[in-house]
């Protein structure tokens, strides 16, 4: 990729306000908002042995989101209030409590969950594009996080997978690594034929493969 400052995305992220991100080849400044596990629900699971640790883990999957806003990226972070932070504010008179500030690893956890559904929201509907264009059509799809191909296709079960780390390329090719793929469906090397197919498409998927098809960055660290 030639116009990309790849370097910045090598750092170790730490998921702060501020932190530039990409998404689909655009740049943002990641914005962290601190969302509250209802404290109706918290106070319902206090005395069941459930730790706010792991209610907001239950939580985590419907409240973690990724709001692009401009040049900002939200990520919206769960939390609870602790037993001992509502009992202080007499709940339920509705006192303004103090938040307990996200943890390195509940922000990581937030990202993780909010990117792989951004990227599972936008992958069915370029998929599903082509689909109806090309006749083609997988079995299914899963998500792979790899740093030696963008996505590969089972010659025998028509499952495709596509790498997470598309996320920060730009649409255009991620458009082309779908179409790829699923052309893989009805032929599985890149013979002839395959090119043939790929041209009536995208007439220019060469270019747009040579311009972005550089190193795999990571879009969540280890
Ligand atoms: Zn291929």
């Amino acid at each position: 990729m030639n116009n990309m400052p790849e370097n910045r995305y090598r750092q170790k992220k730490q998921y702060t306000d501020g932190e530039t991100i990409c998404i689909w080849g655009n740049e943002y400044s990641l914005q962290i908002i601190k969302t509250a596990v209802p404290d109706d629900i918290f106070m319902l699971f206090l005395g069941t042995g459930i730790s706010p640790e792991a209610l907001k883990k239950r939580f985590r999957h419907d409240m973690s989101v990724i709001e692009l806003s401009g040049s900002n990226a939200l990520l919206y972070v769960p939390f609870c209030h602790t037993e001992k932070n509502i009992k202080t504010a007499n709940f339920p008179a509705g006192t303004k409590m103090s938040c307990p500030e996200p943890s390195f690893e509940d922000r990581k956890a937030a990202y993780k969950t909010a990117v792989y559904r951004l990227f599972t929201d936008k992958i069915n509907e370029i998929l599903h594009k082509w689909e109806k264009k090309t006749g083609l059509k997988c079995k299914s799809w899963h998500i792979t996080d790899v740093l030696n191909y963008w996505g590969q296709c089972s010659s025998w079960g028509k499952d495709i997978c596509f790498n997470i780390n598309l996320l920060c390329r730009p649409l255009i090719f991620v458009e082309f690594v779908v179409l790829h793929e699923l052309v893989h469906v009805m032929q599985m090397n890149h013979g002839p034929k395959f090119r043939a197919i790929m041209a009536i498409y995208m007439p220019d998927y060469k270019i747009i493969d040579k311009k972005y098809n550089s190193r795999i960055i990571r879009v969540i660290d280890d």
